[in-house]
């Protein structure tokens, strides 16, 4: 364990075999399909590469990226799309894969905006779900985990960019964040 984080909360081998049974429950509920699994940058990362290679049926990938925190560890509600997908996803069935919900400012503007564009199905795969602190309520379809209130660190997630290689979820110190 690095010296930034103070605890470990989910190991590499705890996300493993979770991200394993979120595959494979995929797998099932889109038998005769083929979804398309649309990442939001840059978090959601290793698990769209993990979660993949658990998925059997044909599949797509394409990847958003909006802007949330910035170097902060508040959502700031306001969202912006900073890339948007390459592909055309009318009467495609999506699945859209996140690292993290927390207030779900993020996920509620990109259902919204996905939406309008009128694919067949807009399903939710998140790995990490923090409901403590949730401001709109959401259906998620796929959850790796729900954690508590803390700020998270590991496996694609960041602060200022750093500790996104991280193997396993950590909780970042707050002296990191916090300056006296
Ligand atoms: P929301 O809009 O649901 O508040 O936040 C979603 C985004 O905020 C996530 O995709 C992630 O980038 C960031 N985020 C929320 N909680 C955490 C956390 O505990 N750690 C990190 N590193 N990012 C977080």
């Amino acid at each position: 364990m690095i010296r930034d984080v103070q605890e470990i909360l989910l190991s590499k081998e705890q996300i493993q075999e979770r991200v394993k049974e979120l595959g494979e429950q995929i797998t099932k509920e889109y038998a005769g399909k083929e979804p398309m699994l649309i990442g939001v940058l840059k978090g959601s990362v290793p698990f769209m590469a993990d979660l993949i290679k658990e998925i059997s049926v044909p599949c797509t990938i394409d990847f958003m990226a909006v802007s949330s925190y910035g170097a902060s560890t508040q959502s700031s509600g306001i969202v912006r799309i900073l890339k948007d997908l390459d592909s055309n996803i009318k009467n495609k069935d999506i699945i859209i894969v996140e690292d993290i919900i927390d207030t779900g400012y993020t996920l509620k503007y990109l259902i919204e905006n996905l939406m309008s564009r009128k694919p067949a199905s807009i399903k939710v795969c998140c790995l990490l779900d923090k409901p403590d602190r949730r401001k709109v309520a959401l259906d998620i379809n796929y959850r790796g985990f729900t954690i508590p209130d803390a700020f998270v660190v590991g496996y694609g997630l960041d602060y200022a960019e750093k500790y996104r290689n991280l193997p396993y979820i950590g909780i970042l110190k707050r002296e990191v964040y916090q300056t006296p």
